[in-house]
């Protein structure tokens, strides 16, 4: 059952309803969730729920309906997102594993790791306990290869994942990998499943060949009860009567998981489908049908692999692949999951970059309410659980991060349909304390919301941004042509005010987080005219401590502004020269510099080709311009 506790429960009550849950003999498992903190209570026991709703600090008990609890999407209405240490998984991530079905050899897991590595996996996986379907096939290399795994993955700064077959493995394995895999050949393998949860460690559960959804959420139950809430399931493909593939992959299992269960659900479609040239087509399907990522068999010599060398891809198909996928990603409103590449020097010093994930102090300034288009930015480029601080004005964000009083700042500056946004361009002319150290996009769907339960032709009044409202003119137009549009000072501050009024006859226009954060409901999806629909951010962060952030991280693009002088073909002298040093300029923009009539500075947005080139470059604008400043060099966030 799932227990929601009161908002001013005190620690005592709670403390209280944990030991009479327990005392019951339930096992108790707190969650504490965006809007409720809840407790669930599991086992076989079965005691009258007006008992615990009786108990001070209870709100409410509700029953979980599903065989599974502890993994269903009733007891936690949240995203789980698990963690490999800087690599998440889960949520918008799209986080891709590969490597070699199995680990043949020292140089063999070195020489893929790197390839794979470099074109953008985040996790190596490599099987050291191969379960073959014959017992004269090559069975792994068992520990050895274990120790060739984790070197694999200290030399190139991944988590590793590899399968266990025996509970008798499990503590050994502990010290050498950061994931268990339980293989298809094992999903019900009930004793391995506990002896695997025990150690609380992260675990990759694949669908069993023959296992329905609900069995196969069974498994995972089984892997949470007994201590680990860190599961990842895998979709691979199952058995059917179609012999043109290895297995048939279920695609459709996906959305089907998402619904019932909080844990992030990503594909295998090198097992899933047996054949290379399948696994490219199958990656992209499944990532669009909503996985959390995919786990990869690539090989550097296919031909010659111990074990399934038809499906495994050669390194170039795999980097093909990769691009396709950081493509696809922001039209899904997506986030492909990134580490720092490795620069030579840094493959001694695997942490060099902050990692957010543990930096408890570490707040990130937006402005907007909670649920703003710039929170999900600022989630999608930090993490899900990142400190945020909501600035009702822009020049507020920018004062907490120049006080120091959040590390970061996620600003918009731009919109694919509405073009620049002015404000922040200003400010940051003011602020040369702050640097520009990185960027990131966001697809931005607007969605009409409202109370539970509303129908459309009860709503007379839609607020929102005027932005907003204008993105959306068509389906106002068409399905609700007697509503009037009101224009409200933000996107999420509409929900809060539709909210608050209580009155079922209005609705807002936002995007989905804020209707999750305000516990209303979308009412219709996807609403806007243009479906390219993207804003840029720029990630700012103050200059004195920029270094650790950038360190290790890829200088692809410059942002810079400059004033010219009042004579003719001055602009173009810079031009000249981002055109001599073959920048490609992806923005232009002038504003006006207040106090100077008819004069203006101009930003500059442009990706730099060769980055050892690039002081030299910023030496000779400045030369043919006035005030040249360097907003800052960073990763590329829009490829
Ligand atoms: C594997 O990933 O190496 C593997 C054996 O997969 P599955 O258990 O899905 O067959
Ligand atoms: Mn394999």
């Amino acid at each position: 059952m799932i227990v929601i506790l009161k908002k001013g429960i005190t620690l005592e009550e709670k403390d209280k309803v944990a030991s009479t849950l327990k005392g019951y003999g339930f096992m108790v498992r707190e969650i504490v969730g965006e809007n409720e903190t809840v407790l669930g209570a599991v086992g076989s026991v079965h005691v009258d729920p007006r008992i615990i709703e009786l108990l001070p600090g209870v709100s409410s008990v509700v029953p979980i309906s599903k065989p599974y609890k502890l993994a269903s999407r009733e007891l936690k209405k949240d995203d789980t997102i698990v963690t490999l240490g800087r690599v998440r998984i889960g949520g918008n991530r799209v986080c891709v594993m590969a490597g070699p079905c199995a680990v043949e050899s020292y140089d063999q897991i070195m020489t893929i790791a790197e390839k794979v590595r470099e074109a953008g996996a985040v996790v190596l996986r490599g099987g050291a306990f191969k379960p073959r379907t014959s017992p004269y096939s090559f069975q792994g290399l068992g520990e050895e290869g274990l120790k060739y795994l984790q070197a694999a993955g200290k030399a190139f700064d991944m988590p590793v994942v590899t399968e266990v077959v025996s509970p008798l493995d499990v503590e050994m394995m502990t010290s050498y990998i950061d994931m268990f895999q339980i293989g298809a050949r094992n999903m019900q393998n009930f004793e391995l499943l506990k002896a695997v949860g025990k150690t609380g460690m992260p675990v990759l559960l694949k669908r069993g060949m023959s296992a329905t959804i609900e069995e196969w959420l069974m498994a995972a139950e089984y892997l949470m009860s007994s201590g680990t809430d860190q599961v990842v399931l895998c979709e691979r493909g199952i058995r059917t009567y179609e012999r043109a593939t290895r297995n048939t992959l279920d695609c459709s299992a996906i959305p089907v998981v998402r619904k019932l269960s909080h844990l992030p659900v990503i594909g295998d479609p090198s097992h899933a489908t047996g054949i290379r040239d399948m696994v490219a087509p199958m990656s992209l399907s499944l990532i669009a049908a909503g996985a959390s990522g995919i786990e990869v068999e690539v090989h550097n010599n296919p031909e010659k692999a111990c074990s399934d060398g038809p499906q495994s891809l050669y390194p170039q198909q795999f980097e093909k692949l990769m691009r396709d996928i950081e493509a696809l990603c922001p039209v899904l409103g997506k986030t492909l999951e990134k580490t720092p590449r490795i620069i030579p020097q840094s493959i001694k010093e695997p942490s060099a970059s902050v990692d957010l994930s543990t930096s408890e102090n570490n707040v990130v300034a937006f402005q907007g309410e909670r649920g703003a288009f710039s929170e999900l930015a600022a989630r999608r480029f930090f993490n899900e659980d990142v400190k945020v601080l909501p600035c009702h004005f822009f020049k507020d964000a920018f004062d907490a991060v120049s006080s120091g009083k959040a590390s970061f700042g996620v600003i918009p500056v731009e919109n694919a349909l509405g073009g620049t946004v002015y404000d922040p361009l200003d400010l940051i002319k003011v602020h040369s304390e702050l640097k520009v150290v990185g960027e990131t996009q966001v697809r931005v769907v607007h969605n009409l919301i409202g109370f539970p339960g509303t129908k459309l032709e009860d709503i007379r009044k839609v607020y929102s941004h005027p932005q907003a409202i204008a993105q959306c003119r068509q389906f106002l137009e068409r399905e609700l042509p007697w509503a009037e549009a009101i224009p409200f000072f933000d996107t999420a501050g509409a929900v809060g005010f539709v909210k608050e009024s209580g009155d079922h006859t209005i609705a807002a226009i936002a995007g989905s987080p804020a209707a999750l954060f305000h516990n209303m409901e979308i009412l219709r999806q996807g609403i806007e005219t243009n479906p390219s629909n993207y804003t840029r951010f720029y990630i700012l962060e103050r200059e004195d401590n920029a270094s650790a952030f950038t360190r290790g991280r890829k200088k692809e693009k410059a942002s810079f502004l400059f004033n010219v002088s009042d004579e003719p073909g001055a602009l173009m002298k810079v031009l000249e020269v981002l055109y001599q040093r073959g920048l490609n300029m992806q923005k232009l923009e002038s504003r006006p510099i207040p106090g100077k009539p008819w004069e203006y500075t101009f930003y500059v947005d442009a990706l730099i080709p060769d980055y050892s080139q690039f002081e030299e470059t910023c030496r000779e604008i400045a030369s043919q311009s006035v005030g040249f400043r360097l907003l800052g060099v960073y990763e590329n966030g829009l490829v």
